[in-house]
């Protein structure tokens, strides 16, 4: 374990990855369980903790975890060759060819030559129920945009893998408005999923968790603060958009339910499924508002429910972990959750690059300590000591 940062947000970045793979390992085997079916396999209170891979001990995560990552080295990618280039393209075209990184290791017949050093790590090319929609969107050899929607599709692959957008941060121009970042969400979130309620969602998470973690804001307290804040700036930044009136509706549905005294069950069952990404977005913040102190019951309801039980536990668990710092995310959801220290490697990988790429003079060698140019610019890192098994 690398020692802790004084630095408050540096924990809570590190919670929101980690969070967000531990809520995808929960829910990864139940994705396709009904909750009858839940119950009957995990008894009356559901499934609470990992099942673990029988071989490694391992709590494994599926497809939103993995493209996840590739959004990390996405954004990473696009700052570090900015630097070296002296010029800056958009972020979403950076992370475009990262999940394109993605797409081979789902396919690795076909070797093609790519720019992630973690298309490389063995454990990651492993194929965990991958959306259809993220799939063909990439093998068409299109970048989708909000200007020029490669679909129709509102499927939660664009949401449940945009958190990283959220966690990044700098003075450059993009970065510093909180509108704009949260728009590089949705145009990260449309480069797959191309209706706008595949997008206004990954918006708004983007938002929700980069107010967890960097504070600011009209109003600042409670994540039903929060919430209220990120409601008035999707309404601003989405005026007209005829999809948004549903979106809201969700989002208040999601505040209202998250008050009553009915069982999570319930609730969830009146914000749906999860399987498109309004309801993941209403189900994760239904989850983080009843439970906003208590890591473990929030992430356990977001996935006991008829649908799609590893993207909602997921974007719970990066809404949680953001909320709680990964120091104070309990132990047991830690321990043995694959790619753990890789988590805390891009993580801090995305803390780190703003600090040093802020300092007054940069040079290379500045970079090259945390290995960032290798990675991130030419893919040729590796470990020492190899990828282990
Ligand atoms: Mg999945």
């Amino acid at each position: 374990m690398k020692k802790e940062y004084a630095d408050p947000c540096a924990d809570r970045i590190r919670g929101c990855l980690v969070g967000g793979a531990a809520g995808d390992a929960l829910g990864y085997p139940v994705e396709f369980l009904s909750d009858k079916g839940i119950r009957k396999t995990y008894g009356e209170q559901g499934i609470r903790s990992y099942v673990r891979e029988r071989e490694t001990g391992l709590a494994v995560v599926s497809d939103d975890t993995q493209m996840t990552m590739y959004t990390a080295t996405g954004i990473l990618y696009g700052e570090l060759r900015g630097w070296t280039r002296g010029i800056y393209g958009k972020t979403y075209d950076y992370v475009y060819v990262n999940y394109m990184d993605w797409l081979h290791t789902q396919n690795p017949q076909k070797k093609e030559p790519g720019v992630s050093w973690i298309r490389e790590i063995p454990q990651l090319q492993v194929r965990r129920a991958p959306g259809n929609t993220c799939l063909s969107a990439l093998e068409s050899g299109s970048c989708g945009s909000r200007t020029e929607p490669i679909n129709g599709s509102k499927g939660c692959g664009g949401i449940m893998r945009v958190a990283p957008v959220a966690l990044f941060n700098s003075s450059g121009e993009q970065w510093k408005d909180i509108r704009r970042v949260d728009l590089i969400g949705a145009d990260v979130a449309a480069v797959t999923h191309g209706h706008p309620l595949g997008y206004i969602p990954a918006a708004a998470l983007v938002h929700l968790i980069r107010r967890i973690v960097y504070g600011g804001g009209r109003r600042n307290g409670t994540l039903y603060d929060i919430a209220a804040e990120c409601r008035e700036t999707m309404e601003e930044l989405f005026k007209g958009n005829p999809y948004l009136p549903a979106f809201l509706k969700k989002l208040d549905d999601a505040a209202i339910l998250s008050q009553n005294s009915a069982s999570d069950r319930e609730n969830i069952r009146r914000l749906g499924e999860g399987w498109v990404a309004e309801e993941t977005f209403a189900i994760a913040l239904y989850c983080s508002l009843r439970y906003s102190y208590d890591f473990s019951a929030a992430l356990i309801a977001s996935v006991n429910h008829d649908g799609d039980s590893d993207s909602t536990g997921a974007v719970t668990g990066n809404i949680m972990g953001a909320l709680t710092g990964c120091s104070e995310i309990p132990e047991c959801w830690k321990e043995g959750l694959q790619f753990y220290p890789v988590l805390l490697e891009l993580a801090d990988d995305l803390y780190f690059t703003r600090e040093i790429l802020e300092k007054p003079r940069v040079e290379r060698k500045d970079l090259e300590e945390r290995g960032l140019l290798s990675k991130y610019v030419q893919g040729s890192w590796k470990p020492e000591g190899g990828w282990g098994e």
